[in-house]
């Protein structure tokens, strides 16, 4: 039996992609999954799904930047389900802009959607873990952490960033028995894949390829953190 039956997933940039896929697989795992993005109507219609698959569900309609959006998240989280036990930090949007065309809100928006959100959920997911006696905080990265792509300076700044705090809080909350650790996809044929790749479909992933890894690295004794993932398509153009 997973470990995860009965725990409670929170996961950001479930409206879509890689977070909707993601959202499927905890449930078949037997998992209680908090959904949130932007898109109510995204949400509550992959809601209505998890249900019909014997799931519980629960939709948050937040915008990941906003702290106080963030902190009624968790207070959601914990008024349905009392607590949480694992973090997806999946929302992000993607930007091509070469940095002498990117404005300075351009800027902000790409790093505060990719970074500033995931050390937002993580700060308030933290004391909650703490409060469990275990949690995992799983961080969706990019191959663009690895190998920065051409004109993208403000998304591969973010996802660097994201492996940076990954970094950071791995170290502050393993004593509190938290285990944080970070995925990094390769192009996956989702909203943002498709914007960023014109790669044929048997060449990118699949959101549900990217979701499998993820709870992987999720369905693990707690003493133990598979702390980093980076999964790229193996056929070559
Ligand atoms: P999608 O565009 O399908 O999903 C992005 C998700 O992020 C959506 O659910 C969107 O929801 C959410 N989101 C964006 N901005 C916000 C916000 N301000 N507040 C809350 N939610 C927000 O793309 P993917 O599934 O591909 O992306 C998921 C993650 O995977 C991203 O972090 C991306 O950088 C990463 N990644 C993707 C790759 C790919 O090739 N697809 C490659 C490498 C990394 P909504 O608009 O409803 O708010």
């Amino acid at each position: 039996m997973s470990i995860l039956r009965s725990r409670v997933v929170v996961i950001t940039g479930a409206s879509s992609g890689i977070g909707a896929a993601c959202a499927i697989a905890f449930v078949e795992t037997g998992a209680k999954v908090v959904l949130a993005a932007r898109r109510a109507e995204r949400l509550e219609s992959l809601v209505a799904r998890l249900e019909s698959m014997g799931g519980e569900a629960l939709a948050v309609t937040t915008d990941v930047t906003d702290e106080d959006a963030v902190a009624a998240l968790f207070a959601r989280t914990v008024e349905r389900f009392g607590g949480v036990d694992v973090l997806v930090n999946n929302a992000g949007i993607a930007d091509s802009t070469p940095a002498e065309n990117a404005s300075l809100a351009l800027w902000h928006r790409v790093i505060d959607t990719n970074l500033t959100s995931a050390f937002l959920c993580a700060r308030a997911a933290i004391p909650l873990m703490r409060a469990r006696g275990h949690g995992r905080i799983i961080n969706v990265g990019s191959i663009s952490a690895r190998v920065p792509r051409k004109e993208s300076p403000a998304y591969t700044a973010s996802k660097w960033g994201l492996d940076g705090l990954t970094r950071a809080l791995a170290i502050d909350c393993r004593a509190d028995n938290i285990a944080v650790s970070i995925f990094h996809p390769g192009i996956v044929a989702t909203e943002l894949g498709g914007g960023i790749s014109s790669l044929p479909d048997d060449l990118v992933a699949r959101p549900e390829d990217a979701a499998g890894v993820i709870v992987h690295m999720a369905d693990l004794p707690d003493h133990l953190n598979f702390y980093e993932a980076l999964v790229v398509q193996n056929k070559i153009p």
